[in-house]
Parts: C-alpha cells; structure tokens; sequence
C-alpha cells in the first residue's frame, strides 16, 4: 500500500533556509558621505541584523585632501559642490586602501530621511545633488573598466526614501537580495533592527544636549548652536570650526540632536501656537512655506529654536561652496535669528582647504562677542517667555 508523505510540514520553510545563511565573513564598505552622517546606526543594524560581523562594517574616513590625492584623483565629476566632489575620494580608499580587501561597497541613494518635523512639513526629500551622488560618483570607476568588477566587489546602491518606514523592507529587498542572497522575510526584521538603534542613537544624543541646557540653565552660561547640514559634521567638510569654539569653553549643540521632549518644546513655542502662528513646535509653515527639502526644513526650524531658547546667545551658521540648496535661506535664517538679538555668524562657502589662520581670527571675534553679550541675551530672551523653564 502507498502511503503519502505530507511534504509541507517537514520541509525547510524558506526564511529558515535563509536566515541561515552565513555572512559573517563578507566585509561591507560605505563611503561615509552625505547622509550616512546622519543614518549611521540605520546601517550598522541592518547589517550586523543580517549576520554581517561589526568588524566587517568599514566605513571610510573621514573626508581630506589627501584622501582624495591618493584614492580619488581622476575619477572626480564635473560641476559639483565640495561634499558630493569629495566621495570619489572615500570610494577610492574602501576600493583600493584596505588591507582587507571588501566584498561589498554599500552607497544608498537616499531620497528621502527621517525627521522630526515629518508630518508637520510638505516632504523631506534629500537635495538631488545629494540623491544623484551616489550614482555620478560610480561612473568615475567605471567610465574606462569597471573598476568593482575589477577588484571582486559588489557595488549596492538601493534606491530609499527614508521618510516612509513601511516601504523600507522592499526597498532594501529589491536593491540588495542579489548581494546578499535575502529573503523579505530576513529583510524585514533587519531593517527594524536599523531603525531601532537609528532611534536609539538619536535619542541618546538628544537626551545629552538636554543635559548641556539644563547645565546652561541652572549656572546661567550660554551654549552655541550649529545650523548646518549633517556631513559638516565630517572634519574634512566642516573643518572643526565648532570644536575650535569649544575649546574656548562654550558648549555646543548641533541642531540635529537637538531634544524634542514636549514639555521644552510647548516652553519654546507655547505663545506661537497660542496666537494660532503655528500648529505645532514642529510646525515652520511661518518661516518656510514651501518645506520640502528636509536638511533646509531642519535649519530654519533650528533658526526658529535659537531665536526663543535663553540659553542659546550664538548660532554658527555652515555651508559648502557651491551650496545650490543653502542660497536662499542665508537671509531668512539670519534674520529669524538675530531678531531675537542672538548672535549669528556665517562661514558661507567651506570647500577642501581649511584657512586655518582666518578661522582662528573669527572664532576669537566670536568667543569675544559671546562673552561680551550672553549675558544681556540670556536675560532679555527670559524676558519674552512668560512661564518657568520646565525642569528649574
Ligand atoms: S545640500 Fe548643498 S552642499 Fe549638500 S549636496 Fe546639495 S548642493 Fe551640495
């Protein structure tokens, strides 16, 4: 007699068969550029979720003229501002300056990004120079052989918009199942690992710069806050103008970490809505009607943030040469800020040399009128706030 094996149940599901797999020996590369400054740990959990080692996650360095002497010299594209110039040089060094050589070079495009101000704003799209990096960059190696190819690695670029969790897993499943041999199913639990520990870092570092106002608020000093897009945060771009600052003594906080708790939000912003200007602390819809861009969107409700809180008495503003995106909020931002008669300063047009000798120069007329007037500024911006500061 024929008796039927019932197959389903005793055969490997799939998922299993995939979550299986071992990939702890596959090194990953990304170029830290542009919006990895502020999607890092995204990345990290993702990969280390799918069984990629910590220790095989290299990121490169960060940006110098050296760098890009050594890696990226006649790979450069034409017409492009400083940050996006600069990533042939971090391509160059995951490619052909490791001593282990990578398997894998990772360069998302991202199109859009997490924000704080998601659901108050039109959208938060990245600038297209930034989106299109990725891309313009790649066929600097590739334009007479391909140099991926070339050296045994994989190039993944998967197309995402941050912005929207949902779609995520099927995004990072249609870019990358071919690299890493994915299943969604794998795909899905890795992606909510990456944004666990994105939240979780961003949290930790809010959670820190509430600690420096609370320290300015209690001993009545003044902190400066930077308005700036994320890859300043890079030496290379940025060129440490606000650890210079530092040094002198006044604590600095970068508008991207900036705490968001509601009870100091309502405390900044309470009047505004009150009057019916604004919807929401989070709202920037009276400054910055046409709010699509999110690093833009960020810096003007960042200019909104020094203008109300006591604390704040300066705010230094960064941009890199050739800044399309950046143009037309140098007024507005400047304005909103020293209306409230908070100190603001501009260094406009960062590119790869870092002017060592003006730089020093203006950070000590900054620390001199910081010095001068945070105390005047501290007292008249209490002034306007009519209610206690939340945790005094
Ligand atoms: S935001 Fe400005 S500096 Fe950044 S990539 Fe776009 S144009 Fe370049």
């Amino acid at each position: 007699m024929n008796i039927q094996t019932l197959l389903t149940p005793f055969a490997r599901k799939r998922s299993a068969e995939s979550l299986s797999k071992d990939r702890s020996k596959i090194r990953v590369g990304i170029p830290k550029v542009l919006n990895i400054w502020n999607t890092h740990q995204f990345w990290i959990g993702f990969l280390t979720g799918i069984g990629i080692k910590h220790t095989n996650i290299i990121f490169s360095s960060n940006t110098s003229e050296e760098q890009a002497r050594e890696f990226g010299k006649g790979r450069g594209t034409v017409d492009c501002c400083y940050p996006v110039k600069a990533m042939s040089g971090h391509y160059g060094e995951l490619i052909f300056g490791q001593k282990n050589k990578i398997n894998v070079l990772l360069s998302p495009l991202i199109y859009s990004l997490p924000s704080v101000l998601n659901g108050h704003v039109m959208a938060s799209n990245t600038c297209t120079r930034v989106m299109a990096g990725a891309e313009s960059i790649k066929s600097g190696f590739m334009k007479e052989k391909n140099v991926f190819e070339e050296n045994g690695i994989k190039y993944a670029s998967p197309y995402l918009t941050l912005d929207d969790r949902i779609i995520i897993p099927q995004q990072m499943f249609d870019g990358l199942k071919d690299i890493f041999d994915l299943s969604l199913e794998e795909t899905k639990s890795a992606v909510e690992l990456g944004f666990k520990a994105l939240d979780a870092f961003n949290t930790k570092l809010q959670k820190q710069g509430r600690e420096i106002l609370e320290q300015c608020a209690k001993n009545n000093k003044p902190c400066v806050l930077v308005l700036a897009r994320p890859y300043h945060m890079d030496n290379g771009i940025g060129h440490e103008i606000e650890t210079d600052l530092q040094a002198h003594g006044y604590p600095i906080l970068w508008m991207q970490y900036f705490p968001t708790d509601p009870d100091l939000m309502n405390w900044l912003f309470e009047e505004d809505i009150n009057s019916g200007r604004i919807k929401s602390p989070f709202d920037i819809s009276d400054v910055w009607p046409s709010s699509y861009s999110s690093n833009t969107n960020e810096i003007l409700w960042a200019a909104k943030i020094a203008a109300k809180c006591p604390w704040i008495t300066c705010v230094i503003r960064l941009s890199s040469y050739e800044c399309g995106m950046d143009q037309p909020t140098f007024t507005p931002t400047q304005k909103i800020v020293e209306n409230s008669g908070t100190l603001f300063f501009k260094f406009g047009d960062l590119d790869s040399t870092k002017p060592t000798g003006s730089v020093r120069i203006r950070v000590e007329t900054i620390v001199h009128y910081v010095k001068k007037n945070s105390g005047s500024i501290i007292e008249n911006k209490l002034k306007r706030i009519k209610t206690k500061w939340p945790l005094e």
